[in-house]
């Protein structure tokens, strides 16, 4: 479903992105950890074309991100077309974004009715059922300033939802979170998992990683350092980069 290809990604003369390699399956949940600095939101955003890549190449189902392909020759995709191309993929970002002048209902159906043309009625009815799915059925008439950050960032996964994107990206959706408010952003995105969405999620949350990732990837320094299943790359990790890491986090 995604397939990340030898991604450059320099700011500068600091290269944040030394050579990316990674494929996520339909239907799996890969979590990316590593320290500070390593990348991960980099390359996050790079998957929607948030950032454009140097080199290398990204395809989601398929198509490739950002580009289109005319002979042996890649054109870089027209703003329009890059908004289209991203309402399919959902953005979770750590401190939500939400509309904070619009309700909780209105943020959900903005862009289904702006940028997919959905008719009002339709999209109103898929809100409020996505936000019984996210536990707010009470909140649609409420402003983001009046709710929780968990509420807040439950909302915002109704809102990604609501384009019936084909992969869901997170970046640390929980890091913002008073303690006792991660769970319940967590419990949705565990949910999420169970009915197969494809999704990306960098987070430093190993339970929920142990629990729920079919492929851990640990990034350090620009490059993936190890990839695997939870059991091997939590409790046995090849590397020393990852154990050092993971002795801090645990
Ligand atoms: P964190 O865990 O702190 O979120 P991260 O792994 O997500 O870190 P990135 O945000 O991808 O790391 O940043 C990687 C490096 O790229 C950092 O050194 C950062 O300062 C730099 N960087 C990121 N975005 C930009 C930008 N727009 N311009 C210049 N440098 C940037
Ligand atoms: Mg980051």
């Amino acid at each position: 479903m995604v397939e990340i290809r030898s991604v450059r990604k320099s700011f500068g003369s600091h290269e944040v992105l030394r050579g990316i390699d990674l494929e996520v399956r339909a239907g799996e949940v890969t979590v990316v950890l590593g320290p500070s600095g390593s990348g991960k939101s980099t390359l996050l955003r790079t998957v929607n074309h948030l950032e454009k890549v140097d080199s290398g190449r990204i395809t989601v189902d398929g198509k490739l991100v950002g580009y289109r392909r005319s002979g042996d020759k890649l054109y870089e995709l027209r703003e329009r077309e890059v908004l289209r191309q991203r309402t399919q993929i959902g953005f979770v970002f750590q401190n939500f974004h939400l509309f904070p002048h619009l309700t909780v209902l209105e943020n959900i159906t903005e862009a289904p009715v702006s940028a997919l043309k959905r008719p009002r009625a339709g999209a109103v009815a898929a809100a409020h059922t996505l936000l019984e799915r996210v536990g707010l059925a009470e909140k649609a008439g409420a402003y983001p300033g009046h709710l929780s950050g968990g509420q807040q960032q439950r909302v915002a996964i109704a809102r990604a939802l609501a384009l019936e994107p084909k992969l869901l990206l997170f970046d640390e959706p929980t890091s913002a979170l008073d303690p006792e408010l991660v769970g319940e952003v967590l419990d949705v995105i565990k949910d999420l998992a169970r009915q197969g969405t494809t999704m990306i999620v960098v987070t430093h949350e190993i339970g929920f990683a142990r629990e729920v990732a079919d492929t851990v990837v640990f990034m350090d320094e620009g490059v993936v350092v190890e990839q695997g299943p939870p059991a091997e790359v939590l409790d046995r990790p090849c590397q020393e980069r990852t154990r050092a890491f993971l002795s801090k986090v645990l």
